[in-house]
Protein backbone atom coordinates (compact mmCIF):
# COMPACT_ATOMS: atom_id res chain seq x y z
CA UNK A 1 0.00 0.00 0.00
CA UNK A 2 2.91 2.41 0.96
CA UNK A 3 4.91 2.06 -2.09
CA UNK A 4 1.16 2.29 -4.28
CA UNK A 5 0.93 5.87 -2.32
CA UNK A 6 4.52 6.83 -3.13
CA UNK A 7 4.65 5.77 -6.38
CA UNK A 8 1.12 8.00 -6.35
CA UNK A 9 3.03 11.09 -5.19
CA UNK A 10 5.82 10.69 -7.17
CA UNK A 11 3.54 9.94 -10.49
CA UNK A 12 2.62 13.79 -10.65
CA UNK A 13 6.39 15.03 -10.46
CA UNK A 14 7.93 12.42 -12.58
CA UNK A 15 5.82 9.88 -14.14
CA UNK A 16 8.13 7.35 -15.01
CA UNK A 17 8.64 5.75 -11.67
CA UNK A 18 4.68 5.44 -11.75
CA UNK A 19 5.29 3.89 -15.31
CA UNK A 20 7.54 0.99 -14.02
CA UNK A 21 5.32 0.40 -11.39
CA UNK A 22 2.71 -0.86 -13.50
CA UNK A 23 1.46 -4.17 -14.11
CA UNK A 24 3.87 -6.56 -16.78
CA UNK A 25 0.88 -6.04 -19.22
CA UNK A 26 0.54 -2.41 -19.19
CA UNK A 27 4.13 -2.16 -19.61
CA UNK A 28 3.82 -4.67 -22.06
CA UNK A 29 0.78 -2.34 -23.74
CA UNK A 30 2.37 0.68 -23.79
CA UNK A 31 5.31 -0.11 -25.92
CA UNK A 32 3.53 -1.19 -28.20
CA UNK A 33 1.25 2.17 -28.08
CA UNK A 34 4.53 3.92 -28.45
CA UNK A 35 6.29 2.68 -31.07
CA UNK A 36 2.99 2.56 -32.95
CA UNK A 37 2.80 6.77 -32.02
CA UNK A 38 5.81 7.31 -33.05
CA UNK A 39 5.51 5.56 -36.44
CA UNK A 40 4.34 8.47 -39.32
CA UNK A 41 1.27 6.57 -40.67
CA UNK A 42 0.13 9.16 -42.30
CA UNK A 43 -0.80 9.02 -46.04
CA UNK A 44 1.36 12.19 -46.92
CA UNK A 45 4.37 11.00 -45.86
CA UNK A 46 4.14 8.19 -43.63
CA UNK A 47 3.34 4.18 -44.46
CA UNK A 48 1.40 1.61 -42.36
CA UNK A 49 3.99 -0.88 -44.03
CA UNK A 50 6.44 -0.03 -41.49
CA UNK A 51 4.04 -0.06 -38.81
CA UNK A 52 2.84 -3.65 -40.31
CA UNK A 53 6.16 -4.93 -39.78
CA UNK A 54 6.91 -3.97 -36.15
CA UNK A 55 3.75 -5.53 -35.14
CA UNK A 56 4.87 -8.79 -36.98
CA UNK A 57 7.82 -9.00 -35.56
CA UNK A 58 6.69 -8.87 -31.85
CA UNK A 59 4.28 -11.57 -33.20
CA UNK A 60 6.86 -13.34 -34.71
CA UNK A 61 8.99 -12.86 -31.04
CA UNK A 62 5.75 -14.14 -29.23
CA UNK A 63 5.61 -17.92 -30.91
CA UNK A 64 3.30 -16.86 -33.86
CA UNK A 65 4.71 -18.97 -37.15
CA UNK A 66 5.25 -17.05 -39.99
CA UNK A 67 2.30 -19.21 -41.65
CA UNK A 68 0.08 -17.06 -39.13
CA UNK A 69 1.20 -13.92 -39.99
CA UNK A 70 0.38 -12.33 -43.35
CA UNK A 71 1.75 -8.71 -44.50
CA UNK A 72 0.10 -7.60 -47.48
CA UNK A 73 -1.68 -4.74 -49.29
CA UNK A 74 -2.08 -3.27 -52.85
CA UNK A 75 0.36 -0.25 -52.56
CA UNK A 76 4.02 -0.56 -51.36
CA UNK A 77 3.31 2.24 -48.70
CA UNK A 78 -0.30 0.91 -47.40
CA UNK A 79 0.45 -2.66 -45.70
CA UNK A 80 -2.16 -4.17 -43.46
CA UNK A 81 -1.23 -7.23 -41.29
CA UNK A 82 -3.62 -10.43 -40.65
CA UNK A 83 -2.32 -12.91 -38.12
CA UNK A 84 -4.06 -15.61 -36.35
CA UNK A 85 -4.25 -17.33 -33.25
CA UNK A 86 -5.72 -20.99 -33.49
CA UNK A 87 -8.61 -22.09 -31.50
CA UNK A 88 -10.10 -25.49 -31.44
CA UNK A 89 -12.32 -24.12 -34.23
CA UNK A 90 -15.75 -24.97 -32.95
CA UNK A 91 -16.81 -21.85 -33.31
CA UNK A 92 -16.69 -19.56 -35.76
CA UNK A 93 -13.23 -16.72 -35.55
CA UNK A 94 -13.51 -13.41 -33.57
CA UNK A 95 -11.67 -10.79 -35.57
CA UNK A 96 -10.14 -7.73 -34.16
CA UNK A 97 -9.69 -5.14 -36.27
CA UNK A 98 -7.53 -1.21 -36.36
CA UNK A 99 -6.55 0.75 -38.53
CA UNK A 100 -2.74 1.86 -38.65
CA UNK A 101 -3.22 5.07 -40.54
CA UNK A 102 -3.71 8.52 -38.95
CA UNK A 103 -4.84 11.94 -40.13
CA UNK A 104 -2.87 14.47 -40.62
CA UNK A 105 -1.02 16.29 -38.16
CA UNK A 106 0.82 19.62 -38.38
CA UNK A 107 3.10 20.05 -35.64
CA UNK A 108 2.42 23.92 -35.75
CA UNK A 109 -1.22 23.68 -34.84
CA UNK A 110 -0.39 21.32 -31.83
CA UNK A 111 1.11 22.30 -28.34
CA UNK A 112 2.79 19.15 -28.28
CA UNK A 113 4.76 17.11 -30.84
CA UNK A 114 2.61 14.94 -32.59
CA UNK A 115 4.58 12.15 -33.64
CA UNK A 116 6.25 12.01 -30.12
CA UNK A 117 5.25 9.79 -27.23
CA UNK A 118 4.29 12.01 -24.39
CA UNK A 119 2.11 11.37 -20.91
CA UNK A 120 1.01 14.08 -19.62
CA UNK A 121 -1.57 15.39 -17.04
CA UNK A 122 -3.29 11.48 -16.83
CA UNK A 123 -3.60 11.55 -20.61
CA UNK A 124 -1.60 10.01 -23.85
CA UNK A 125 -0.86 12.64 -26.09
CA UNK A 126 -0.16 12.28 -29.67
CA UNK A 127 -1.58 11.78 -33.36
CA UNK A 128 -3.73 8.44 -33.22
CA UNK A 129 -3.87 8.33 -29.19
CA UNK A 130 -7.61 7.53 -29.43
CA UNK A 131 -8.06 7.30 -33.31
CA UNK A 132 -7.13 4.37 -33.89
CA UNK A 133 -3.57 3.26 -32.00
CA UNK A 134 -5.27 2.62 -28.79
CA UNK A 135 -6.94 -0.10 -30.17
CA UNK A 136 -4.63 -1.41 -32.54
CA UNK A 137 -1.76 -1.52 -29.50
CA UNK A 138 -4.70 -3.36 -26.86
CA UNK A 139 -5.29 -5.97 -29.77
CA UNK A 140 -1.62 -6.60 -30.31
CA UNK A 141 -0.72 -6.88 -26.49
CA UNK A 142 -4.04 -9.48 -26.46
CA UNK A 143 -2.43 -11.68 -28.73
CA UNK A 144 0.76 -11.74 -27.40
CA UNK A 145 -0.55 -12.50 -24.00
CA UNK A 146 -2.96 -15.38 -25.20
CA UNK A 147 -0.26 -16.85 -27.42
CA UNK A 148 2.22 -16.52 -23.85
CA UNK A 149 -0.40 -18.17 -22.03
CA UNK A 150 -0.96 -21.29 -24.21
CA UNK A 151 -4.59 -21.00 -23.44
CA UNK A 152 -6.63 -23.02 -26.08
CA UNK A 153 -9.78 -21.12 -27.16
CA UNK A 154 -13.25 -22.49 -28.91
CA UNK A 155 -12.60 -20.36 -32.10
CA UNK A 156 -9.74 -18.59 -33.83
CA UNK A 157 -8.56 -15.38 -33.02
CA UNK A 158 -7.60 -12.88 -35.82
CA UNK A 159 -6.03 -9.94 -35.58
CA UNK A 160 -6.37 -7.15 -38.72
CA UNK A 161 -4.16 -3.90 -38.60
CA UNK A 162 -5.25 -2.12 -41.62
CA UNK A 163 -4.30 0.73 -43.72
CA UNK A 164 -6.71 3.46 -45.29
CA UNK A 165 -9.40 3.92 -43.58
CA UNK A 166 -9.00 7.28 -43.22
CA UNK A 167 -7.96 7.26 -46.75
CA UNK A 168 -10.48 6.62 -49.17
CA UNK A 169 -8.37 4.73 -51.82
CA UNK A 170 -10.20 1.76 -50.13
CA UNK A 171 -6.56 -0.24 -49.59
CA UNK A 172 -7.23 -1.69 -46.49
CA UNK A 173 -10.32 -3.35 -44.67
CA UNK A 174 -12.32 -3.54 -47.87
CA UNK A 175 -9.03 -4.66 -50.17
CA UNK A 176 -8.49 -7.07 -47.37
CA UNK A 177 -12.40 -8.60 -47.70
CA UNK A 178 -12.23 -8.51 -51.20
CA UNK A 179 -9.12 -10.27 -52.21
CA UNK A 180 -8.66 -12.38 -49.31
CA UNK A 181 -11.76 -12.85 -47.27
CA UNK A 182 -10.56 -16.37 -46.17
CA UNK A 183 -8.13 -14.40 -43.77
CA UNK A 184 -10.51 -11.83 -42.43
CA UNK A 185 -13.52 -14.45 -42.40
CA UNK A 186 -15.51 -13.96 -38.99
CA UNK A 187 -18.48 -14.33 -37.10
CA UNK A 188 -17.82 -11.28 -35.47
CA UNK A 189 -15.71 -8.07 -35.47
CA UNK A 190 -14.64 -6.17 -32.99
CA UNK A 191 -13.45 -2.72 -33.58
CA UNK A 192 -13.90 1.44 -33.26
CA UNK A 193 -16.86 3.26 -33.42
CA UNK A 194 -18.56 2.59 -29.67
CA UNK A 195 -16.78 2.65 -26.48
CA UNK A 196 -17.42 4.49 -23.22
CA UNK A 197 -18.97 8.26 -23.56
CA UNK A 198 -18.16 10.56 -20.50
CA UNK A 199 -19.27 13.90 -19.51
CA UNK A 200 -17.55 16.00 -17.04
CA UNK A 201 -15.91 13.05 -15.84
CA UNK A 202 -19.10 11.27 -14.97
CA UNK A 203 -19.52 7.85 -17.40
CA UNK A 204 -22.68 8.25 -18.93
CA UNK A 205 -22.94 5.10 -21.24
CA UNK A 206 -21.06 2.34 -22.65
CA UNK A 207 -21.54 2.90 -26.01
CA UNK A 208 -22.06 -0.48 -28.56
CA UNK A 209 -21.30 0.81 -32.37
CA UNK A 210 -23.62 -1.75 -34.46
CA UNK A 211 -24.82 1.00 -37.07
CA UNK A 212 -23.81 3.41 -39.35
CA UNK A 213 -25.10 5.74 -41.59
CA UNK A 214 -24.21 6.15 -44.92
CA UNK A 215 -23.10 9.53 -46.70
CA UNK A 216 -23.51 10.65 -49.64
CA UNK A 217 -23.99 14.33 -51.91
CA UNK A 218 -26.42 14.76 -54.58
CA UNK A 219 -26.24 18.23 -57.00
CA UNK A 220 -29.17 19.70 -57.66
CA UNK A 221 -28.68 22.05 -60.99
CA UNK A 222 -30.90 23.66 -62.86
CA UNK A 223 -29.73 25.45 -66.37
CA UNK A 224 -31.05 28.31 -68.12
CA UNK A 225 -30.43 30.44 -71.24
CA UNK A 226 -30.07 32.98 -69.45
CA UNK A 227 -30.11 36.80 -71.14
CA UNK A 228 -29.78 40.50 -70.17
CA UNK A 229 -30.60 41.25 -66.51
CA UNK A 230 -32.14 44.52 -67.95
CA UNK A 231 -34.75 42.36 -69.65
CA UNK A 232 -36.01 39.79 -66.62
CA UNK A 233 -37.67 37.06 -67.96
CA UNK A 234 -40.04 34.78 -65.41
CA UNK A 235 -38.21 31.44 -66.05
CA UNK A 236 -34.80 32.39 -63.82
CA UNK A 237 -32.39 29.60 -62.86
CA UNK A 238 -31.91 31.15 -59.40
CA UNK A 239 -35.64 31.26 -58.71
CA UNK A 240 -36.02 27.77 -59.72
CA UNK A 241 -33.35 26.25 -57.30
CA UNK A 242 -34.25 28.53 -54.39
CA UNK A 243 -37.82 27.19 -54.57
CA UNK A 244 -37.19 23.79 -55.00
CA UNK A 245 -34.57 24.30 -51.66
CA UNK A 246 -37.50 25.57 -50.00
CA UNK A 247 -39.49 22.97 -50.07
CA UNK A 248 -36.68 20.21 -49.05
CA UNK A 249 -36.46 22.60 -46.31
CA UNK A 250 -40.03 21.67 -45.31
CA UNK A 251 -39.53 18.23 -45.87
CA UNK A 252 -38.07 15.47 -43.28
CA UNK A 253 -37.60 12.43 -43.96
CA UNK A 254 -40.23 9.39 -42.23
CA UNK A 255 -39.34 8.40 -38.75
CA UNK A 256 -37.87 4.96 -38.90
CA UNK A 257 -36.55 3.09 -36.39
CA UNK A 258 -34.14 -0.21 -36.51
CA UNK A 259 -33.44 -2.41 -33.55
CA UNK A 260 -30.52 -0.58 -32.87
CA UNK A 261 -32.02 2.92 -32.78
CA UNK A 262 -35.22 1.64 -31.02
CA UNK A 263 -33.29 -0.13 -28.23
CA UNK A 264 -30.69 3.04 -27.85
CA UNK A 265 -34.17 5.29 -27.58
CA UNK A 266 -35.12 2.64 -25.13
CA UNK A 267 -31.91 3.01 -22.42
CA UNK A 268 -30.77 6.25 -23.68
CA UNK A 269 -34.73 7.29 -21.28
CA UNK A 270 -32.85 5.80 -18.11
CA UNK A 271 -30.08 8.56 -18.95
CA UNK A 272 -31.93 11.42 -19.56
CA UNK A 273 -34.90 13.37 -17.76
CA UNK A 274 -38.35 15.57 -18.16
CA UNK A 275 -39.80 15.49 -21.45
CA UNK A 276 -36.86 13.90 -23.37
CA UNK A 277 -37.24 11.03 -21.05
CA UNK A 278 -40.39 10.38 -21.66
CA UNK A 279 -40.60 10.74 -25.38
CA UNK A 280 -37.73 8.82 -25.69
CA UNK A 281 -39.42 5.88 -23.94
CA UNK A 282 -42.60 6.18 -25.38
CA UNK A 283 -41.08 6.50 -29.72
CA UNK A 284 -39.05 3.37 -28.40
CA UNK A 285 -42.49 1.76 -27.54
CA UNK A 286 -44.32 3.18 -31.26
CA UNK A 287 -42.09 4.60 -33.18
CA UNK A 288 -45.27 6.38 -34.69
CA UNK A 289 -45.91 8.47 -31.69
CA UNK A 290 -45.40 11.53 -34.17
CA UNK A 291 -46.11 14.33 -30.81
CA UNK A 292 -42.70 12.55 -29.54
CA UNK A 293 -40.70 12.05 -32.66
CA UNK A 294 -41.20 15.60 -33.36
CA UNK A 295 -40.43 17.12 -29.89
CA UNK A 296 -37.13 15.03 -30.09
CA UNK A 297 -36.16 16.19 -34.07
CA UNK A 298 -35.50 19.33 -32.27
CA UNK A 299 -32.49 18.15 -31.15
CA UNK A 300 -30.21 17.22 -33.81
CA UNK A 301 -28.65 14.31 -32.70
CA UNK A 302 -32.01 12.26 -31.57
CA UNK A 303 -33.40 13.72 -34.90
CA UNK A 304 -30.52 12.50 -37.14
CA UNK A 305 -31.00 8.67 -34.98
CA UNK A 306 -34.32 8.44 -36.25
CA UNK A 307 -34.44 9.84 -39.84
CA UNK A 308 -32.29 10.16 -43.45
CA UNK A 309 -31.48 13.87 -43.28
CA UNK A 310 -30.34 15.69 -46.66
CA UNK A 311 -29.58 19.20 -46.10
CA UNK A 312 -28.28 22.15 -48.52
CA UNK A 313 -24.76 23.09 -47.97
CA UNK A 314 -23.03 25.06 -50.59
CA UNK A 315 -24.85 27.27 -53.20
CA UNK A 316 -23.41 28.24 -57.08
CA UNK A 317 -25.27 30.38 -59.62
CA UNK A 318 -25.09 33.27 -62.04
CA UNK A 319 -21.69 34.38 -63.92
CA UNK A 320 -22.26 37.78 -63.84
CA UNK A 321 -23.87 40.98 -61.71
CA UNK A 322 -26.19 41.88 -64.96
CA UNK A 323 -26.51 39.09 -66.76
CA UNK A 324 -29.24 36.55 -66.16
CA UNK A 325 -28.17 33.23 -64.11
CA UNK A 326 -27.61 30.54 -66.88
CA UNK A 327 -26.74 28.52 -63.85
CA UNK A 328 -27.63 27.13 -60.57
CA UNK A 329 -26.79 24.63 -58.41
CA UNK A 330 -26.40 23.11 -54.87
CA UNK A 331 -24.85 20.44 -53.26
CA UNK A 332 -27.02 18.23 -50.33
CA UNK A 333 -25.50 16.01 -48.50
CA UNK A 334 -27.33 12.99 -47.22
CA UNK A 335 -26.75 10.87 -44.48
CA UNK A 336 -28.85 7.79 -45.06
CA UNK A 337 -30.11 4.95 -42.82
CA UNK A 338 -29.39 2.00 -43.87
CA UNK A 339 -31.09 0.16 -45.33
CA UNK A 340 -32.01 2.42 -48.12
CA UNK A 341 -30.38 2.52 -51.62
CA UNK A 342 -28.90 6.07 -52.54
CA UNK A 343 -31.14 5.30 -55.80
CA UNK A 344 -34.12 5.27 -53.74
CA UNK A 345 -32.95 8.66 -51.75
CA UNK A 346 -32.48 10.09 -55.18
CA UNK A 347 -35.84 9.60 -56.33
CA UNK A 348 -37.46 10.87 -52.95
CA UNK A 349 -35.28 13.76 -53.79
CA UNK A 350 -36.39 14.06 -57.46
CA UNK A 351 -40.08 14.08 -55.93
CA UNK A 352 -39.49 16.76 -53.35
CA UNK A 353 -37.60 19.40 -55.97
CA UNK A 354 -40.95 18.59 -58.06
CA UNK A 355 -39.46 20.11 -61.16
CA UNK A 356 -38.13 18.26 -64.32
CA UNK A 357 -36.09 21.40 -65.36
CA UNK A 358 -33.87 20.25 -62.01
CA UNK A 359 -31.64 17.35 -62.51
CA UNK A 360 -30.55 15.79 -58.94
CA UNK A 361 -27.48 13.75 -59.79
CA UNK A 362 -25.53 11.61 -56.94
CA UNK A 363 -21.93 12.84 -57.02
CA UNK A 364 -20.26 10.21 -54.83
CA UNK A 365 -21.37 6.86 -55.08
CA UNK A 366 -21.54 5.65 -51.54
CA UNK A 367 -21.50 2.13 -49.96
CA UNK A 368 -24.52 1.14 -48.25
CA UNK A 369 -24.38 -1.45 -45.29
CA UNK A 370 -27.11 -3.14 -43.13
CA UNK A 371 -27.12 -2.91 -39.25
CA UNK A 372 -25.46 -5.39 -37.17
CA UNK A 373 -27.88 -7.44 -35.47
CA UNK A 374 -27.91 -6.95 -31.51
CA UNK A 375 -26.54 -10.17 -31.02
CA UNK A 376 -27.66 -11.52 -27.76
CA UNK A 377 -24.56 -13.28 -26.49
CA UNK A 378 -22.13 -9.68 -27.47
CA UNK A 379 -24.70 -7.74 -25.70
CA UNK A 380 -24.84 -9.75 -22.84
CA UNK A 381 -21.39 -10.03 -22.25
CA UNK A 382 -20.91 -6.39 -22.80
CA UNK A 383 -23.66 -5.71 -20.29
CA UNK A 384 -22.19 -8.16 -17.72
CA UNK A 385 -18.34 -6.49 -18.06
CA UNK A 386 -19.60 -3.15 -18.07
CA UNK A 387 -21.73 -4.11 -14.81
CA UNK A 388 -18.35 -5.67 -13.13
CA UNK A 389 -16.15 -2.41 -13.94
CA UNK A 390 -18.51 0.38 -13.95
CA UNK A 391 -21.35 -0.23 -11.87
CA UNK A 392 -24.25 1.24 -12.74
CA UNK A 393 -23.51 2.53 -16.44
CA UNK A 394 -25.83 0.95 -19.13
CA UNK A 395 -24.41 -0.47 -21.99
CA UNK A 396 -26.13 1.46 -25.10
CA UNK A 397 -26.19 0.38 -28.89
CA UNK A 398 -25.85 3.40 -31.22
CA UNK A 399 -25.67 4.10 -34.44
CA UNK A 400 -23.25 6.94 -35.77
CA UNK A 401 -23.12 9.01 -38.22
CA UNK A 402 -19.93 8.77 -39.46
CA UNK A 403 -18.26 5.94 -41.31
CA UNK A 404 -16.05 3.08 -40.19
CA UNK A 405 -14.49 -0.21 -41.82
CA UNK A 406 -17.07 -1.70 -39.68
CA UNK A 407 -19.73 -0.98 -42.86
CA UNK A 408 -17.33 -3.39 -45.19
CA UNK A 409 -18.18 -5.99 -43.04
CA UNK A 410 -21.92 -5.91 -42.81
CA UNK A 411 -22.43 -5.69 -46.29
CA UNK A 412 -20.30 -8.25 -46.49
CA UNK A 413 -22.59 -10.59 -43.96
CA UNK A 414 -19.81 -10.32 -41.04
CA UNK A 415 -21.09 -8.54 -38.06
CA UNK A 416 -19.28 -5.72 -36.50
CA UNK A 417 -19.08 -4.32 -33.73
CA UNK A 418 -17.65 -0.69 -31.91
CA UNK A 419 -16.92 -2.16 -28.48
CA UNK A 420 -13.80 -0.55 -26.59
CA UNK A 421 -14.93 -0.20 -23.24
CA UNK A 422 -12.34 3.26 -23.58
CA UNK A 423 -14.33 5.71 -22.22
CA UNK A 424 -13.90 9.55 -23.99
CA UNK A 425 -15.57 13.28 -23.20
CA UNK A 426 -18.08 13.13 -25.41
CA UNK A 427 -17.84 17.14 -25.65
CA UNK A 428 -14.04 17.01 -26.15
CA UNK A 429 -13.49 14.74 -29.25
CA UNK A 430 -9.85 15.16 -30.57
CA UNK A 431 -9.75 12.45 -32.78
CA UNK A 432 -8.82 14.11 -36.25
CA UNK A 433 -8.19 17.15 -34.54
CA UNK A 434 -5.12 19.11 -32.43
CA UNK A 435 -3.23 17.49 -29.24
CA UNK A 436 -4.91 14.42 -29.76
CA UNK A 437 -5.37 12.37 -26.61
CA UNK A 438 -6.40 9.56 -24.30
CA UNK A 439 -6.75 9.12 -20.54
CA UNK A 440 -4.05 6.55 -19.23
CA UNK A 441 -6.86 5.22 -16.80
CA UNK A 442 -9.62 5.05 -19.84
CA UNK A 443 -6.90 3.33 -21.84
CA UNK A 444 -6.00 0.42 -19.10
CA UNK A 445 -9.19 0.13 -18.56
CA UNK A 446 -10.30 -0.80 -21.88
CA UNK A 447 -6.97 -2.87 -21.98
CA UNK A 448 -8.40 -5.23 -19.29
CA UNK A 449 -12.51 -4.61 -20.59
CA UNK A 450 -11.37 -5.90 -24.06
CA UNK A 451 -9.24 -8.85 -22.93
CA UNK A 452 -11.89 -10.15 -20.74
CA UNK A 453 -14.28 -9.21 -23.32
CA UNK A 454 -11.57 -11.41 -26.28
CA UNK A 455 -10.86 -14.12 -23.70
CA UNK A 456 -15.02 -14.92 -22.62
CA UNK A 457 -15.82 -14.20 -26.44
CA UNK A 458 -13.49 -16.52 -27.66
CA UNK A 459 -13.85 -19.63 -25.00
CA UNK A 460 -11.35 -19.49 -22.56
CA UNK A 461 -12.56 -21.26 -19.52
CA UNK A 462 -10.41 -19.15 -17.24
CA UNK A 463 -11.31 -15.98 -18.82
CA UNK A 464 -14.69 -15.24 -16.54
CA UNK A 465 -12.21 -15.55 -13.28
CA UNK A 466 -9.55 -13.26 -14.55
CA UNK A 467 -9.10 -10.23 -12.39
ZN1 LIG B 1 -10.59 5.60 -36.79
Amino acid sequence: MRSFLMAMVLSSMVSPVWAEERPAQQQAVLAIYKELLELDTTHSTGSTTVAAKVIAKRLHAAGYPAKDIALLGAKPKLGNLVARLHGQGTQRPLLLLAHLDVVEAKASDWTVDPFKWLEKDGYFYGRGASDDKAMAAIFVEIMLRLKQSGTKLDRDVILALTADEEGGSDDGAQWLLKNHRELVDAEVVLNEGGGGRARHGKYMFNAVQASEKSYTNFVLEVKNKGGHSSLPTNDNAIYRLANALGRLERFAFPVELSDVTRTYFERAAQTETGQTAVDMAALAKNPNDAKAAERLSQTPAYNAQMKTTCVATRLEAGHADNALPQMARANINCRVLPGHSMDEVRQTLTGVVADAQISVMETEPASVGPNSPLQPAVMALTEQLTRAMWPGVPVIPIMSSGASDSRYFRSAGIAAYGISGIFGDMDDVRAHGRDERMGVKQFFDGQEFLWRFVTAFAGSPTSASKP
